[in-house]
């Protein structure tokens, strides 16, 4: 498609479909233990529930995507007997190592240039080098040794 046919092609070849975001209250209403089914119920051998009205046995919170396939996956796993775990849920946001790798994915993939003159940033390298700051930096490809 060339630029001069933009509006040519907006006003005869494209359609709109008006559409408005679902509410989200349902997910945030009160509720408490035994409010919804467990995934599997008690003696259920060929049905359970998922999605997020389901309690998973994870110590999760409603609302994102990976709940619902979390509670699927557990679901399958339960009837069928699949000797799989459901991942886990890890409290990302406190984890150091998550948050390095987040950095080095906001920045594209890029590491760190350190500013100043190569003798400082030498210097400063070196007093990276083994230790933990520096090992996590490397890791999370925000340095290169
Ligand atoms: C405004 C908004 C923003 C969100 N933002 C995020 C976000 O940023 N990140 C995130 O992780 N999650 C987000 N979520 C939550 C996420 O979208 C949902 O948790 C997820 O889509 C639930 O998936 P699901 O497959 O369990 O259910 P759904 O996606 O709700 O699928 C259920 C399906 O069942 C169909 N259905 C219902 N009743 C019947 C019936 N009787 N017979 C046949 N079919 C039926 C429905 O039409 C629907 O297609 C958001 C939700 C909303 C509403």
């Amino acid at each position: 498609m060339r630029v001069e046919e933009i509006p040519e092609m907006a006003a005869t070849a494209a359609k709109t479909v008006p559409v408005m975001m679902p509410y989200i209250t349902a997910f945030f209403m009160p509720r408490q233990a035994g409010d919804r089914p467990d995934v599997v119920p008690k003696e259920a051998v060929n049905f359970a529930f998922i999605g997020q009205f389901a309690e998973s046995k994870q110590p999760d919170c409603i609302f994102t995507i990976e709940y619902s396939t979390r509670t699927a996956m557990e679901a399958v796993y339960e009837l069928l007997g699949v000797e799989r775990g459901v991942p886990e849920v890890f409290n990302s946001t406190y984890d150091i190592r998550s948050l390095l790798h987040t950095l080095n994915r906001v920045r594209d993939g890029q590491g760190i240039a350190l500013p100043g003159p190569e003798i400082l940033r030498k210097l400063l390298m070196n007093k990276l080098d083994e230790t933990v700051i520096g090992e996590l930096l490397e890791n999370a490809h925000l340095i290169a040794k």
